[in-house]
């Protein structure tokens, strides 16, 4: 009788440990995803790019342009707010994968970020050409769409520009800037920006972040993300590969007491 219960306490807490193993601990993510659904401060500072690209864009109708005028925008956290699907990861101990992600992205129940529609609205009305570039999927591309007209984002097909092979977007960017005088750009990673900030680390990101420093607020509008995003994965040398775990004792160097 003994030797049976020997041989099966271990093979019960395999049992246990396989399914709970499939249970991630993103605890950590918490903290980030209170703060972007809850804090009011989200809201102003969503607000307060928004305001400031409209002074910017005032400026630069004042102004004679050789080329029509555009602006770009990055998507998710830039104008949709994807919080509901970190909530849910965060609830359900799962972590991002493409499947759970095109799940959601079909739901189109994205809302937008407070400030956005009413400005993008103000400057379609202007005559400025709007271009979205943005890294979800090609897949993704009907849903993007009827979620950002279902709620009010002034979008058209033609300049909507979703990820075919890499996740740079540079060669996007280029596109646009031949046709139009790119006065604004905006987005939650600094990637969005400019090809400068592509897979660079921490150090390197706040160098460059000094050497744009007059162009945030002017020409490049950030909007807050700490739930995601290349800031993160820099501390991870952009090696999505990586297991929870190893993240973790990673993340710990990167804090300095
Ligand atoms: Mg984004």
């Amino acid at each position: 009788m003994f030797k049976k219960m020997v041989a099966i306490v271990p093979m019960v807490l395999l049992l246990v440990g396989c399914s709970s193993s499939k249970k991630e601990d993103i605890s950590y993510m918490e903290a980030a995803t209170l703060w972007m659904q809850n804090a009011a401060e989200v809201r102003a500072l969503t607000y307060q790019a928004f305001n400031a690209a409209k002074l910017s864009l005032d400026s630069e109708l004042r102004k004679r342009h050789k080329k029509p005028l555009g602006i770009v925008l990055d998507i998710d956290e830039t104008v949709l707010d994807n919080s509901p699907y970190q909530a849910k990861n965060i609830l359900e101990g799962r972590t991002y994968n493409d499947e759970n992600w095109s799940e959601w992205i079909d739901e189109k129940r994205a809302r937008p970020l407070a400030g956005a529609v009413e400005f993008l609205n103000y400057a379609e009305s202007k005559g400025v050409d709007i271009f979205y570039i943005s890294n979800r999927k090609v897949k993704s591309f009907e849903a993007t769409y009827e979620n950002m007209k279902k709620v009010g984002l002034p979008v058209k097909k033609e300049n909507l520009f979703l990820k075919t092979h890499s996740n740079s977007k540079d060669k996007r960017r280029k596109v646009v800037f031949q046709t139009h005088n790119i006065v604004l750009l905006f987005g939650d990673t600094l990637a969005d920006f400019a090809t400068e900030f592509d897979e660079k680390n921490s150090n390197e990101r706040n160098i460059l972040v000094d050497h744009f420093r007059k162009e945030f607020g002017r020409k490049f509008i950030v909007l807050p993300n700490p739930m995601y995003g290349d800031w993160e994965w820099a501390l991870h040398e952009y090696d999505y590969s990586k297991e929870n775990k190893e993240r973790e004792q990673e993340r710990q160097k990167y804090l300095y007491p």
